[in-house]
């Protein structure tokens, strides 16, 4: 069986998986410090969907008003609803300054104020003094931020020795007792088969958004590495909490940016009214994502939608005149036209909340070495493997990401990892020979799914865990509705054993990746909805009809998840960080939360 593939053999320093904002960040970093690194990605690396990323990205300059990098802690961590961990938000906070710094001088063409400085607005959750004003900290190139950044990533990455592995698909990561020496990978071109052998391995290969049926993220948005990690026998860390964005467009998913509402844009109900005035009297519009999605929900629950069905709600800026949204908000001006057909001078956006972010991922430590409970210690090190960006739970988003900080992450801790990595590869010596069964297990499930003649198409099985994600893993959830969507979860991942593949060729067969795309999908759907289920009490984005409240003394605590060979669960906890890294920040103790 095995043999029909031909293996070719490479040896690296360091390989990473994925070549969005962090997998580029820490390629870079790892090529500069003079490890021999390898780049490894799915589609070329400025399709990643970090090219999508409108708003911008947050860290305390004080550009247009006071800043301190400690009220970016302080909102950062009550916007994680007490989930995130002290001491890596401490880092990211920290390093935020000179990381953007750095991509100015990299050739990031921000947007600038009149003392051409660079640009900042306000983003939800984002406040001065420990939560009294309204920060201006989010740094953005006109609303294609993500753009200017992967586009810069991608040019410094071609001034350093890093070697790119273009449209090759990984499949599997090579484990021995407990520790991680490489990677499978796929040539989609070819069919060739190519075996990476390497200290260590990172993943960076973005969230797994398309588990749902509407959400913000790409297409090649699938979790394969939480899929890799899980087949690895490793856990996944609180994958219960998932943002809603309040505004995509209604029916094609697509996002417009918190940064609208940033410049003065506010939501409507039926009744003309500003809600959000009601649901937080100081926040209103620019209240966190997981505050307005659940007002907007309720909105229409109580039959206060628009449009024929009263399944929507309007989004105006119309107001700001044609200047300011030529000016900062081009292209949503162009997604409005083209997925709902509107002129945003003229008239509202209908928008609907919207998948958008993986707060869970592979748990790691602040220098984005995974970690996984053993022998009684929480934080033991995997060796040989490292986790960053979308992919990865540090945790500084804990329950809930604030708009903004995801894309600081990639580029803080995509550094942290080169960094980090010069130092573990210096302490280890020549590559060891790779056991002789290290391709079998990723070849034989390749070979398995290639020749797969069962009853369930591909698109089926995904239409089906979609639709239940979008019903039962919804803004608000209950018991009742959980149970039976761990049920209808478990019972679909249960057909890929009986799936068909229609193409049994190598060379572009994209009815094959599609179907490894879904078995890494569903992993963590199943993982995401058991941990759901588990989870009794609301905190951050997980909000639970029948436990309303958060419940610190029992809930603070991060979940973390493994997934046996038949798809049952299995959970543990980890405790949340209550430290930092220095004396300059204290740790903040949880308080109730007043919006
Ligand atoms: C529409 C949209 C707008 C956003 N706006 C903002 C914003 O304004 N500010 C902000 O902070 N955040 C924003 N976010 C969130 C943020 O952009 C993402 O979380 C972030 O870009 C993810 O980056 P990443 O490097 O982790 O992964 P991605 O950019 O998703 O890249 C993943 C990489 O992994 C590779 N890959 C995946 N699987 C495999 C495999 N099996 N084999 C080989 N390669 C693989 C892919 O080829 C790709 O290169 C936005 C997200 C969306 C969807």
């Amino acid at each position: 069986m095995t043999t029909d593939y031909e293996i070719i053999d490479h040896t690296y320093d360091v390989v990473v998986v994925g070549a969005g904002g962090a997998g580029l960040r820490a390629t870079f970093g790892m090529a500069e410090k003079g490890l021999k690194t390898a780049c490894i990605t799915k589609v070329f690396p400025t399709r990643s969907h970090t090219v999508a990323a409108q708003g911008g990205i947050s860290a305390a300059l004080g550009n247009m008003g006071e800043d301190d990098w400690r009220w970016h802690a302080y909102d950062t961590i009550k916007g994680s609803d007490w989930l995130g961990d002290q001491d890596a938000i401490e880092y990211m906070c920290r390093e935020a300054i000179p990381a953007i710094i750095e991509l100015e001088h990299y050739g990031v063409p921000f947007s600038r104020t009149e003392a051409g400085k660079i640009y900042q607005r306000p983003f939800g959750g984002m406040t001065t003094h420990f939560g009294e004003g309204t920060a201006q900290r989010t740094c953005a190139a006109a609303d294609r931020t993500g753009h200017a950044i992967l586009h810069t990533l991608y040019q410094q990455s071609l001034a350093h020795q890093a070697e790119f592995y273009i449209e090759y698909f990984a499949l599997d990561l090579i484990m021995e007792n407990g520790a991680c020496r490489g990677v499978i990978a796929l040539e989609l071109a070819t069919g060739k088969i190519h075996r990476f052998r390497a200290h260590l391995v990172v993943l960076a290969t973005g969230g797994y958004g398309r588990a749902w049926f509407s959400c913000t993220s790409a297409h090649t948005c699938t979790g394969d590495g939480g899929g890799m990690v899980l087949r690895a026998g490793l856990p996944l860390q609180d994958m219960e909490f998932t943002q809603f964005h309040p505004t995509g467009v209604y029916g094609a998913g697509c996002l417009i940016t918190e940064g609208v509402r940033g410049e003065g844009g506010y939501l409507t109900n039926s009744e003309g009214e500003r809600f959000m005035e009601r649901y937080a009297p100081n926040a209103k519009d620019l209240a966190s994502r997981d505050v307005v999605s659940r007002s907007m929900t309720i909105e229409i629950r109580e039959g206060r939608g628009v449009g024929p069905n009263k399944d929507h709600i309007h989004l105006h800026l119309e107001h700001l005149g044609p200047e300011v949204i030529n000016q900062r908000l081009p292209g949503i001006a162009e997604t409005a036209r083209i997925f709902a057909g509107v002129d945003v001078t003229k008239a509202p956006i209908p928008v609907l909340p919207t998948v958008h972010y993986n707060m869970g991922g592979i748990p790691t430590n602040y220098r984005a070495e995974v970690v996984a409970p053993r022998d009684g210690d929480p934080d033991a090190v995997v060796p040989g493997l490292m986790a960053i960006g979308e992919a990865g739970c540090i945790s500084v988003h804990g329950a809930n990401r604030l708009g903004s900080n995801s894309l600081l992450d990639l580029v803080v801790f995509g550094r942290a990892a080169a960094i980090r990595a010069a130092e573990v590869v210096s302490e280890l010596g020549s590559h060891r020979p790779l056991p002789a069964d290290s391709a079998d297990y990723a070849l034989s499930r390749l070979d398995r799914l290639r020749h797969a003649e069962g009853e369930h198409s591909t698109a089926s099985i995904r239409d089906a865990m979609q639709a239940t994600m979008q019903e039962y893993s919804a803004v608000f959830r209950t018991a009742e509705t959980l149970e039976q969507g761990s049920q209808k979860m478990h019972e679909i991942a249960g057909r890929l054993a009986d799936v068909k593949v229609a193409d049994r060729s190598l060379i572009w067969n994209t009815d094959l990746i599609e179907t490894l795309e879904l078995e890494n999908l569903l992993g963590n759907a199943v993982v995401s909805m058991d941990s759901a289920l588990n989870r009794q009490e609301s905190r951050g984005a997980h909000a639970r009809e029948d436990f309303s409240e958060r419940d610190d003394e029992k809930w603070m605590k991060h979940t973390v998840s493994w997934l046996q060979a038949d798809n049952a669960v299995q959970l543990d906890y980890r405790p949340v960080h209550m430290t930092t890294l220095s004396d300059e920040m204290e740790v903040i103790p949880p308080k109730k939360r007043v919006y």
